[in-house]
């Protein structure tokens, strides 16, 4: 259903959209890419706050960490010399595959990871890579690691009038890391998304994380394919059954695009994989 706009402002200042936030946090949204807005569960007459003068665009790195600001887009991201460093251009390399150039140049940060639909391709990603997701109300602020806050639909947990400010990932130490998207054509919904991380240890995984989304109804860390593969280094017999564990740990989501079945019988290949990719192996299909 649309909803209706009443009225639209641009403010000049994050204090000033948080003040209009807080005013009527019932009616009053907070306007993004404006991608999914007619989507979002807006109510129908609303007053749109945009973002876009409010000064969260920037993306910064110090030696610690990559910051996104939350209107940065998945384009700006693309592009930025910043956060091709972080695990050997994961960032650029995955999100490439979201939706078409066109929408990619809308989407943003903050407004990917609220919305936070199935096919999100950011949620995954930061989940991968450690990142913590800094908050403000007009009253306070906090920060929400990554797992604390896709650990239920993120609109559930903000506040109301609440705004993701921007999104940090540590930097050390430096990650391996692979992507991998199914879907049915190269810009279509995924069906699938896997990432996996590890550090590595001279050729041992260390930390490694195993991520699947898109098949699921939040991004999910498979924690007991990442106990398997702690201090394992990296080889077909390894990936393979990190693929199996994964596939069957796994709570999966079926709909008319393709069955739980189905999905789990590729998740098992996508995330054996993954790992062979981001430790420079030959893939296998
Ligand atoms: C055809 C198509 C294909 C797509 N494919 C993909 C894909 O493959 N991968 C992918 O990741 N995305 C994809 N998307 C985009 C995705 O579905 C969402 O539309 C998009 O992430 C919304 O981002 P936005 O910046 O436009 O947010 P908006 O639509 O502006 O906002 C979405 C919601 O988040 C809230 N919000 C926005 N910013 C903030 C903030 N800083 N703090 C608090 N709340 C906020 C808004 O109030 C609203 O409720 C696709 C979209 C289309 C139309």
């Amino acid at each position: 259903m649309p909803v209706t706009i009443t009225e639209y402002l641009r403010p000049d200042s994050l204090k000033e959209a948080l003040a209009l936030l807080a005013e009527d946090p019932g009616k009053n949204i907070a306007v993004a890419g404006g991608v999914s807005i007619v989507l979002s569960g807006a109510p129908r007459r609303v007053r749109a706050i945009d973002l876009q003068n409010v000064g969260l665009n920037e993306i910064a790195s110090t030696k610690d960490e990559l910051c996104l600001g939350a209107m940065a887009t998945l384009d700006d991201i693309i592009h930025s010399p910043a956060a091709t460093k972080v695990a050997s251009g994961l960032l650029p390399t995955a999100l490439r595959t979201a939706a078409s150039e066109p929408i990619r140049r809308l989407i943003t940060v903050g407004g990917n990871i609220v919305q936070c639909y199935y096919w999100a391709t950011l949620p995954p990603l930061l989940l991968a890579l450690d990142a913590k997701i800094h908050l403000r109300t007009s009253e306070h602020r906090r920060t929400l690691k990554a797992t604390e806050f896709f650990a239920q639909p993120p609109m559930r947990l903000m506040e109301k009038g609440e705004l993701v400010t921007d999104v940090t990932i540590p930097l050390k130490p430096s990650r391996r890391a692979a992507f991998e998207k199914m879907a049915k054509t190269s810009n279509d919904y995924a069906l699938i998304h896997v990432v996996v991380s590890y550090v590595d240890q001279r050729g041992k995984m260390s930390d490694p994380r195993v991520v699947v989304a898109a098949c699921t109804s939040l991004p999910t860390r498979v924690r007991e394919a990442e106990e398997f593969l702690e201090g394992k280094t990296v080889d077909l017999n390894t990936a393979m059954e990190a693929g199996q564990i994964a596939s069957h740990h796994v709570k999966l989501r079926g709909d008319f695009r393709a069955s739980a079945d189905y999905r789990r019988r590729v998740l098992r290949v996508m995330v054996q994989r993954a790992l062979l990719k981001a430790a420079d192996k030959q893939t296998i299909s």
